[in-house]
């Protein structure tokens, strides 16, 4: 049973923490990770104290805090025995479209029958852009406590399923409300204009000088959207039409995150380099040389397995080259109805511990700390570190080694989620 109103202060005692404190030292995100940046404490405690983490350690280390706290706090503060179970930063899921209406539950039964999808995006959109913006609230409400309750603190959020700027701009209103509610998974939205070119339009071309003329300064001036993103892929954007996009985002502050070689080869993991994007996300089908090009220009690989997994794609992204490479990997859900209908980063770390090699410590880092810096949320969630948010998570395993090694079944039976405002 995960908790649904869990309390803000608290002590986890009896735990294996699993800290990265080491990797959290580092300067910005990693990587190669060891076992030992992970900073695993055997029966750990965890101090929080309204919603922040206030000491993660030893018993010695934080027993005169204990005890300060237990007086403090009285009869709200409460006690956990861990009894050796794992206890690990909450997941930071980094790319997610979970704001949207319908299904696309017949699309599922065309591709498991080897059929081209009936509904295809078209569908999504015309469903989200007729629901009333408290079905959108609700959906979406419905979504995150899921997420929550399978180990997600925090959520990126791409609008891109209306596409017209009054729909954006409510999209994105919908995911500032949700991101409001207390004990609920943190929301960060992304404004992904060009998702798709809606049926209205005729071309790309004129759908992106839409969202650069009409677009793109009212969702900057909403203030809401901190990043920006496109769908770099053959029938939707080239990387020509994307890089106008993002370059008027990126010049009223909403910064490049991009979709990139999801379903074939066709420019974006170049043009994410180019644009210095915070990631490049997917990059299922990258060259030697776009690995290349990401490594020097300090993207993160944002990965998102499931997708691939779920579409029956011949190819997993090259993880561990991307690794090898210098390129510090991230891993994300991809939440979304038409391609990945999946929101378990519990999921998504098996499928790449299986399909992309990553060993169980750093798919660990690649849902939280790595995550948190995609979103610049580094210095506040990621790692159990004292000053941070507590987004903790108990897990019903004793050994760092059985993340995504037992898989189809929510291993979360506690997930906090600290305070939203300091
Ligand atoms: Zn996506």
């Amino acid at each position: 049973m995960v908790e649904a109103a869990a309390p803000r202060s608290y002590l986890i005692h009896n735990a294996t923490l699993v800290t990265l404190q080491p990797l959290a030292a580092a300067a910005g995100p990693q990587a190669r990770i060891d076992a030992d940046d992970m900073g695993v404490v055997a029966r750990g405690c965890l101090l929080a104290e309204n919603g922040v983490i206030t000491t993660a350690g030893s018993y010695a280390v934080c027993a005169e805090r204990i005890a300060h706290a237990r007086s403090r706090f009285g009869s709200s503060f409460a006690d956990y025995d861990a009894g050796g179970r794992l206890v690990v930063p909450g997941f930071v899921d980094a790319h997610t479209h979970a704001l949207f209406a319908g299904d696309r539950a017949a699309d599922f039964e065309d591709l498991a029958a080897g059929r081209p999808p009936r509904l295809g995006m078209a569908h999504t959109i015309a469903a989200t852009r007729r629901a009333c913006e408290d079905e959108l609230l609700t959906h979406g409400r419905e979504r995150l406590d899921l997420m929550r309750r399978h180990g997600t603190t925090t959520v990126e959020i791409k609008s891109g399923y209306d596409l017209t700027r009054d729909g954006e701009l409510r999209l994105l209103a919908v995911c500032e409300r949700l991101g409001r509610d207390a004990g609920q998974p943190r929301v960060i939205a992304t404004f992904c204009g060009a998702h798709a070119v809606p049926p209205e339009y005729g071309t790309a071309d004129d759908f992106v000088a839409y969202l650069c003329r009409d677009v793109v300064e009212p969702v900057a001036r909403q203030g809401v959207a901190r990043f920006a993103d496109a769908f770099c892929e053959i029938g939707f954007f080239s990387p020509d039409q994307c890089e106008r996009f993002l370059r008027r985002c990126a010049a009223h502050g909403l910064r490049a995150r991009l979709h990139a070689e999801e379903l074939s080869h066709s420019g974006g993991a170049q043009l994410a380099a180019r644009l210095r994007a915070v990631c490049a996300d997917h990059l299922t089908f990258i060259t030697p040389a776009d690995i290349a090009a990401l490594a020097h220009a300090g993207c993160i690989a944002v990965l998102c397995p499931a997708t691939a997994a779920f579409l029956g794609l011949p190819r997993q992204a090259p993880a561990r080259e991307l690794m090898a490479a210098g390129v510090p990997v991230a891993l994300a859900t991809d939440y979304n109805p038409g391609t990945c209908p999946c929101f378990s980063l519990q999921m998504v770390i098996h499928i790449a511990r299986r399909w992309m090699g990553l060993q169980a410590h750093e798919a660990l880092a690649a849902v939280t700390l790595n995550a948190a810096y995609s979103l610049g949320l580094a210095g506040e969630v990621g790692s159990l570190t004292p000053g941070k948010r507590a987004d903790v998570l108990i897990l019903g395993v004793r050994d760092v080694r059985e993340v995504g090694y037992w898989f189809g079944a929510n291993l979360v039976s506690h997930a906090f989620v600290g305070t939203k405002s300091g």
